[in-house]
């Protein structure tokens, strides 16, 4: 049994994150999915709030073969303190998941060790390119599980977006 950590913002979850989280759960059997930046929300970069992004991955990932836990991780001050921080949240895991240059340098030097990759279609998946559609009225729903769409039509996510992104003057 073994069980691994993988974190990203998921601002929002899509196909790529999806297609890593199969290729992973071909290596594990549980996964501890990190909700990084879980404080921030309503932003340009960050629309979309802890809870929202729980949701789409709980639904996303319920055709998955391993078990997930779901943890939001907001994000600290200190980098030299963050993974203590994770790992005060998280279920115990054994091997972590990331191509985060900082991500990786902070679980390696205290002494965890991490898979780099997989990358699932970097050139058609990319949460700043689907923010982007959204933003101008494009097609963004292929690019998404259907959990994904619900729960953004759910919480008028794109006029959301839409609005911050006019005013969003504190973070992009
Ligand atoms: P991120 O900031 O969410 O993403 C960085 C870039 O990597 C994004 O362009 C993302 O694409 C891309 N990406 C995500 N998963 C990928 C994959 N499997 N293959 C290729 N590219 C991928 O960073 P992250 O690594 O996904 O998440 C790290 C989280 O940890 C962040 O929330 C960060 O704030 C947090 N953190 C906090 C601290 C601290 O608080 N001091 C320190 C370290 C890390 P998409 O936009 O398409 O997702």
């Amino acid at each position: 049994m073994q069980r691994g950590f993988y974190v990203g913002r998921f601002q929002p979850y899509h196909g790529g994150h999806h297609g890593v989280i199969e290729r992973i759960a071909e290596t594990v059997d549980e996964l501890v999915v990190g909700i990084g930046s879980a404080d921030k929300s309503h932003t340009q970069r960050n629309p979309f709030t802890a809870g929202e992004r729980h949701v789409m991955l709980t639904r996303a990932l319920a055709d998955v073969d391993l078990t997930p836990y779901i943890v939001p991780l907001q994000d600290i001050n200190r980098n030299a303190l963050w993974v203590s921080h994770v790992c005060s949240l998280c279920p115990p895991f054994d091997v972590a998941f990331s191509n985060n240059a900082l991500v990786i340098q902070l679980l390696e030097e205290a002494g965890i060790e991490v898979r780099r990759g997989p990358v699932f279609d970097r050139s058609k998946y990319r949460g700043t390119e689907i923010r982007q559609r959204m933003i101008e009225g494009e097609p963004w729903q292929d690019l998404v599980p259907d959990a994904v769409i619900e729960m953004i039509r759910d919480v008028n996510g794109v006029e959301r977006l839409q609005q911050v992104s006019k005013g969003d003057v504190f973070e992009r």
